[in-house]
């Protein structure tokens, strides 16, 4: 709730009439005030100038009768015939000394006195005149000096003033009225002015306030070319520049909206395609599953029914080695010798190819159990041994950190080794140095083992580095080792089965470093 001061202070129309209103309030009151006191003091001045003339009139006799002590009886007869005019309360003469030669009064309540003290008239001038006003008399004090004389006399008289009172009271209430008129009058004047210079402003207040709540208002009419007038003119061009402006956004608001529609139909018709074409992907994908199952169990048997004639053969080749069929000249013996060897190579390639097939099926079962990783990297390393010789090279096993047990499939980590560490063989030049190493490290959510073989071998290009694990993946010049290019692939699935991950870093000419991970027990 706003108290009524408050309210006046929230409007700029309300401040102004209240504030003029106490102007103008004041300025008749003050000009009324000071209409009365001139008023008064004209009629005063008027009626003391005519007193002055009386009192001088009479002072003329009085000091022709003060003249000579002979001519003083006089002075009574004079005083008493001032006294006879009404307008005069009382009259005195007396001495400089301040006794009382003669005093008389028209009317018996009046007391005969001297207001002012005789130290204040001692400096009077001959005839000179002092007033004195009090409540309703007026006293006149005149200076007589006989023209022989040298004593000084002084005669008072006393002015009944209560008309000019009465005439001050009537001058007063005729300007009050006046002056109520004038105020009435300048009020509506007032008002209407601050109206007309107000109004336009309330129009604009309510036109921001309009803006203010996102509507569009009206126009505001222009009054005047002052800097009012102009406010308003700007804000109705504001206004129209808005309107247009605003027209604009809709329309290209309805622009885009058509857009967006024909884009979302369009969508719509692109998703409906995309649904049919993943539905066709779909169908294709399963079917690719189907043959790739198919391919799987083929190959299965396949290789399967490969590997016994293929024992058979080798079996009989390694006879005719051993001398069984009788001796075999040097001719024989080289056949022999190839046959035997590209025999092993179909077998070695059978068996990898069964492994993966396995691995890809889910048939290879995974018995793991914690063991420490250096139990499997010693049982590797004897295997190696000639192999080793036969090229001269240097096996080191780094053995901290392979004490540590982890969990994993015995038979399966030794494939991994095997394929790693003959590689590394394969693929070092004589004299050379492979090193297997272990680490623990910590994954996303567990701690591992991380087992390393490293090489100083031919290394392998940074182009072919992503490619080794692929299966049939065979890198660098062709032919340069003997190999199915599916022990790395096979060696990645076994890992993943561990849940733990291959892989390799190399530098051309320098060497190759493999690392795979196990988790720990
Ligand atoms: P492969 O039976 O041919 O060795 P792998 O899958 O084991 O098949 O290896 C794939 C290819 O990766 C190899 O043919 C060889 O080019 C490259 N490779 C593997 N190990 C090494 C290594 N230690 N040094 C250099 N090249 C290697």
């Amino acid at each position: 709730m706003l108290y009524p001061v408050q309210w006046v202070f929230t409007s700029i129309r309300r401040k102004a009439i209240a504030g003029l209103l106490i102007i103008l309030l004041s300025a008749v009151f003050l000009i009324g005030l000071s209409i009365v006191s001139q008023a008064r003091n004209f009629i005063l001045a008027e009626v003391q100038r005519r007193a002055s003339s009386v009192a001088r009139f009479v002072g003329t006799d009085l000091a022709s009768a003060l003249d000579s002590p002979d001519s003083r009886y006089k002075v009574p007869e004079i005083v008493g015939r001032i006294c006879s005019d009404p307008s005069v309360l009382y009259a005195s003469v007396f001495h400089g000394n301040g006794k009382v030669i003669s005093s008389n009064s028209s009317r018996p309540d009046q007391m005969i006195k001297r207001s002012l003290p005789l130290g204040e008239l001692y400096d009077l001038e001959s005839e000179e005149v002092r007033y004195h006003v009090s409540d309703d008399v007026l006293e006149v004090y005149l200076s007589v000096v006989p023209p022989h004389g040298t004593e000084k006399f002084y005669f008072l008289l006393g002015f009944d003033i209560t008309d000019v009172s009465s005439i001050v009271a009537k001058i007063t209430r005729l300007i009050a009225f006046n002056a109520f008129i004038v105020y009435i009058f300048g009020l509506l004047a007032l008002i209407a002015a601050v109206n007309r210079l107000t109004e336009p402003l309330t129009d604009l207040a309510s036109g921001i306030k309009d803006l203010g709540l996102g509507k569009l208002p009206q126009p505001v009419p222009v009054r005047g070319y002052d800097e009012v007038g102009t406010l308003s003119a700007n804000f109705n061009k504001m206004i129209e520049d808005l309107g247009r402006y605003r027209r604009e956004v809709e329309k290209y608001q309805k622009h885009l909206e058509d857009m967006v529609g024909e884009r979302t139909v369009a969508l719509n018709e692109a998703n409906v395609e995309l649904t049919r074409m993943n539905e066709s992907l779909k169908t294709a994908n399963e079917k690719l599953l189907e043959l790739d199952k198919l391919k799987s169990n083929f190959l299965g048997i396949a290789t399967h029914e490969l590997k016994t004639p293929l024992a058979v053969v080798g079996g009989y080749l390694d006879s005719l080695q051993d001398g069984f069929a009788g001796e075999l000249n040097d001719a024989q013996t080289g056949i022999v010798g190839e046959t035997l060897s590209s025999c092993h190579r179909m077998e070695a390639l059978i068996s990898d190819m069964l492994d993966l097939n396995k691995i890809e099926a889910g048939r290879m079962p995974m018995e793991t159990m914690e063991l420490p990783v250096i139990h499997v990297v010693q049982k590797v390393a004897g295997q190696m041994i000639p192999l080793l010789q036969k090229k001269k090279l240097t096996l080191d096993i780094l053995e901290k950190g392979m004490e540590l047990p982890a969990r994993f499939d015995e038979d399966r980590i030794i494939q991994v080794l095997v394929n790693l560490i003959s590689n590394a063989i394969k693929f070092t030049p004589m004299g050379g140095r492979i090193t297997v190493s272990a680490k623990r490290g910590t994954g996303k959510s567990l701690s591992f083992t991380q087992i390393s073989v490293a090489d100083t071998g031919i290394g392998i290009s940074q182009e072919d580095l992503p490619r080794i694990f692929e299966e049939f993946a065979q890198v660098g010049e062709p032919g340069k080792e003997e190999g199915t290019g599916l022990g790395l692939a096979i060696c990645r699935r076994i890992a993943r089965a561990h849940r733990g991950e291959i892989w390799a870093e190399s530098v051309l000419g320098q060497g190759t470093i493999f690392h795979f991970t196990l988790p720990l027990a």
